[in-house]
C-alpha cells in the first residue's frame, strides 16, 4: 500500500475511453497481479462492447483535428512524451519489473526500446511525404498525398508490453492517426494505460487515444471486426494474429493489418566463431526475460568440431545464472508471466525427456520462477526444436558441415530473428542471407531492435515491418490525385 500512495500511476484502475477516464462496463473486474510475489496490484473494472463503440467513434471524431495539427506540434508533442520517459524512468521501470516480471535488466532495455521508437516518430511528422508524377496525358499533374489511415487498433503481448505498444501508437500517433489500445489481460497498464496517461500528459487532445482491458476472447474479435478502424497492429501469437489477419480480410469491413508474431531463432555457431563470445551471446539471446521474447534464442545449433567445448562452457556459464527475485539488481532470470505459461513449459520440459533429449541443467519451478533448463543431443523433430518455447528452456543441436547448419536453421516455420556467429565476417553475411528470416545478426544475438532498422518477420512469423521509413509506410496510405489543367479530349 505504501508504495502505491506515493505512485503516480496508482490511479490507473481506470480507462481512458473516448476522452474520459472511467470505469469499463463490462461488469468483471481484472486483477492485476505481480507475477513474483502474487500481489494484486491493480483491480480494473473491464471494458464491453459499448465501451468499444464509444472508443472507436471518439478516435474517429478526434483524429479529424488530430492530423490537420501542424507537423510541428505533433512533433513537439513528441518530443515532450520522450521528456517525461526521462523525468519518470525509475517510476516506468519499477512497473514493467513488478507488472511483467522483468528483471531489472530487461525493464531497462525495454524503457530504452520505447523512448528510441518515441524519440524517432518524433521525426516522423516532418518526413512524411508525397510526390509529382508525370502523367501521359496533356495537361495532366499526378500527385500522390501520403494520408494517415484514419483509426488504428493496437493490439499487444505481455512480454515486452510497453515497448509493443509504444511501437505501434507512437508512429501512428505522430503521423496523424487516432488509436484504440487492447493491451494483454496480464499487463494493462505497462501494455496501454501508461503510454495513454504519458501521451495525454505530453498533449495528445482527448480521445485520440483510448485503451480497452478486456479478455481478448470476449473484446477481440469485435475490436478487430468494428467498421472504424482502417488497420489493426497486431503483435502476439501466431494462431491469434492469423485469425485477426482472416477477420481484417474476410470480414464486411476490409483493413491493413500488421502481424508480428511467434518466432523460433536458430543461434548458429559455425566452427571457426570465438567460442567465449559465442556462448556469451547464447547466455543472453535465451534468457533475457527468461526467454519469453519472440526473438529469443530457441534452437542453438554448433557445428560439430565445437560442439562438446561449446555444451561445456555454456552448461558452466547457465548454471552459475542467478534465479529468483526480478526486482534485485543481479537477478537474471525471474518469474515466467502466468500459472498457464509455467504449466506449458513443464509439459515441453516432459516431452522432451520422453523424446530422449538429455537434461544437463534443469531444476524444479519455485512459484513462478522456472530456473533454467539446457538440453543436448536435440534433433530437428523434437518439439522444443519444433515449437516456440518462450521460456527459460533451450535445446542444443549438432550440425555436420556449415551446409547442414543451414538446413537446420532454416527448418522451421518461423522466420523471425536468427543469428549466426562465425570468425569469418563475410562467410557470416553470405549465411545471414541464405536463412529465411526477416532478421539475420551476425557476431551477435537475435535479440536486437533499433527504432530505425526494419523489424518484422517472414513465413508465419507475420507480414509487414516496423520502425523508421517502414513505420511510415504502414501507418500511411496513399492518395493518388490528379489535376486536368486543359481540357481533356476524349475519344467519344
Ligand atoms: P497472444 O496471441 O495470446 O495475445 C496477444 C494479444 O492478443 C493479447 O492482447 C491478447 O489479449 C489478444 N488476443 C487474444 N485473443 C484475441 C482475439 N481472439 N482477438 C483479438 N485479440 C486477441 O500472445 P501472448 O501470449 O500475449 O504473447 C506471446 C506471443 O507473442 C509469442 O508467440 C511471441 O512470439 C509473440 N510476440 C511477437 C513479437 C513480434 O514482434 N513478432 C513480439 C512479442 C511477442
Amino acid at each position: 500500500m505504501s508504495e502505491q500512495k506515493t505512485d503516480r500511476y496508482a490511479d490507473l484502475n481506470l480507462l481512458p475511453i473516448a476522452g474520459k477516464w472511467r470505469e469499463g462496463r463490462a461488469g468483471k473486474a481484472l486483477q492485476d497481479t505481480n507475477p513474483y510475489s502474487g500481489e494484486t496490484l491493480l483491480q480494473i473494472e473491464q471494458a464491453n462492447r459499448e465501451d468499444l463503440n464509444e472508443a472507436y467513434a471518439a478516435a474517429q471524431e478526434a483524429q479529424v483535428a488530430w492530423k490537420e495539427m501542424g507537423p510541428a506540434q505533433r512533433s513537439g508533442i513528441m518530443l515532450r512524451a520522450v521528456q517525461i520517459f526521462d523525468e519518470r524512468k525509475e517510476e516506468i521501470i519499477e512497473w514493467i519489473i513488478k507488472e511483467s516480471g522483468s528483471t531489472r535488466i530487461k525493464a531497462q532495455i525495454e524503457w530504452g526500446a520505447a523512448r528510441s521508437i518515441t524519440l524517432e516518430s518524433a521525426s516522423f511528422p516532418a518526413r512524411v511525404h508525397g510526390r509529382i508524377l508525370p502523367s501521359n496525358v496533356p495537361g495532366k499533374e499526378n500527385r500522390v498525398y501520403r494520408e494517415p489511415l484514419g483509426v488504428v487498433g493496437v493490439i499487444s503481448p505481455w512480454n515486452f508490453p510497453f515497448h509493443l505498444t509504444q511501437r505501434s501508437v507512437a508512429p501512428a500517433l505522430a503521423l496523424g492517426n487516432a488509436v484504440v489500445i487492447k493491451p494483454a489481460s496480464d499487463t494493462p497498464v505497462t501494455g496501454g494505460l501508461l503510454s495513454a496517461r504519458i501521451f495525454e500528459e505530453a498533449g495528445v487532445p482527448a480521445g485520440v487515444i483510448s485503451v480497452l482491458v478486456g479478455p481478448g476472447a470476449e473484446i477481440g474479435d469485435a475490436f478487430v471486426e468494428h467498421p472504424v478502424p482502417k488497420f489493426i497492429s497486431f503483435t502476439g501469437s501466431t494462431p491469434v494474429g492469423a485469425n485477426i489477419g482472416r477477420i481484417a480480410s474476410g470480414g464486411k469491413h476490409l483493413k491493413h493489418v500488421a502481424l508480428e508474431l511467434g518466432g523460433n531463432s536458430p543461434f548458429v555457431v559455425l566452427a571457426d566463431a570465438d567460442l567465449d563470445q559465442a556462448v556469451a551471446a547464447a547466455v543472453m539471446g535465451k534468457f533475457l526475460h527468461q526467454g519469453q521474447i519472440c526473438m529469443a534464442i530457441n534452437r542453438i545449433i554448433v557445428e560439430n568440431p565445437l560442439y562438446d567445448a561449446f555444451v561445456d562452457k555454456y552448461v558452466a556459464r547457465v548454471k552459475a545464472l542467478e534465479v529468483g527475485d526480478p526486482s534485485l539488481p543481479d537477478t537474471v532470470i525471474g518469474p515466467v508471466i502466468n500459472q498457464k505459461q509455467l504449466q506449458g513449459l513443464v509439459e515441453k520440459i516432459h516431452r522432451a525427456h520422453e523424446e530422449g533429449a538429455k537434461l544437463v541443467v534443469g531444476g524444479e519451478p519455485n512459484g513462478q520462477v522456472l530456473p533454467p533448463h539446457v538440453f543436448v543431443d536435440v534433433t530437428a523433430n523434437m518439439e522444443i526444436a519444433r515449437d516456440e518455447i518462450f521460456g527459460p528452456l533451450v535445446g542444443i543441436q549438432k550440425a555436420d558441415s556449415e551446409a547442414h547448419a543451414l538446413e537446420l536453421a532454416n527448418d522451421s516455420e518461423f522466420g523471425l530473428s536468427s543469428a549466426v556467429f562465425t570468425g569469418d565476417l563475410e562467410r557470416g553475411a553470405r549465411f545471414a542471407r541464405k536463412i529465411k528470416a526477416g532478421m539475420t545478426h551476425v557476431n551477435d544475438i537475435p535479440v536486437n531492435d533499433e527504432a530505425h532498422a526494419p523489424f518484422g518477420g517472414e513465413k508465419n512469423s507475420g507480414l509487414g515491418r516496423f520502425n523508421g521509413e517502414w513505420a511510415i509506410e504502414e501507418f500511411t496510405t496513399d492518395h493518388w490525385i490528379s489535376v486536368q489543367s486543359v481540357p481533356r479530349k476524349y475519344p467519344f
